[in-house]
């Protein structure tokens, strides 16, 4: 991708986001990774979104965290963006919402069961909700931002879980972040999330004793959307 591409994208996908109602304010953020270049975009730190252009969209070294060049702060957000990618192999965008009702289980804490197959189809399992930041890693270190992304990273390592598998997660006592391949799929996902994540709260509140789907129909409808077998939809040409 050129550098035009590649912030015509990041703002094309700042701006979905917004009119899926994903967004109040400016909290929220997503960036678009061109890897062959080592390169990624990101929204810049602040800026109301009816300003949003794609000449103002940040270019960020992929290995630094370090914006390219002059002009506009990236969003302060940027660190945790950096380490999901060096970490996360396969991710080519990262969206990052307080959407109301996935922010919701990050302050609850709590993991976000997959109770139906419309969780099913995207995500494979429960969305994970991080443990809570130390004081020091808020405070000290190499900063705040930086500290979040391990924090996910570390919650996908000790659950040995595959980031394209469930591509989101929980920052505890925070908001979601969501990734896929390209914005196009980061976008949905994030969409797909705070359905789901509206469906469970209500799911509990008709029936606090319900339980996750089984491991049966988790597998046939992850598979049949992902991997070698895939049929959901129309073959590729
Ligand atoms: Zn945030």
């Amino acid at each position: 991708m050129t550098d035009a591409e590649l912030r015509e994208q990041c703002c094309a996908a700042n701006l979905a986001i917004r009119r899926a109602g994903l967004l109040l304010l400016t909290w929220g953020n997503v960036s678009v990774c061109d890897r062959d270049r080592g390169v990624f975009a990101i929204k810049p730190s602040g800026m109301p979104y009816d300003e949003l252009a794609p000449h103002n969209m940040v270019l960020v070294d992929l290995a630094t965290d370090r914006a390219l060049g002059g002009g506009w702060r990236p969003s302060s957000d940027t660190p945790t963006h950096g380490v999901l990618y060096r970490a996360f192999g396969g991710v080519g965008a990262i969206v990052h919402t307080h959407s109301k009702c996935a922010t919701a289980w990050a302050q609850a804490g709590r993991d976000l069961p997959c109770f139906g197959t419309t969780h099913a189809d995207y995500f494979y399992g429960a969305i994970p909700c991080t443990a809570g930041l130390t004081d020091d890693e808020i405070n000290s270190g190499e900063g705040y931002e930086h500290n979040t992304g391990q924090a996910i990273v570390r919650e996908f390592q000790r659950r040995a879980l595959d980031p394209l598998g469930v591509p989101a997660v929980l920052v505890r006592g925070h908001a979601p972040f969501v990734w896929g391949c390209d914005a196009a799929s980061a976008t949905e996902h994030a969409m797909v999330l705070e359905a789901v994540a509206e469906m469970g709260l209500d799911t509990l509140a008709l029936a606090p004793e319900a339980v996750p789907i089984s491991a049966a129909l988790l597998d046939k409808h992850f598979q049949r959307k992902h991997g070698a077998r895939a049929y959901y939809g129309q073959p590729r040409a």
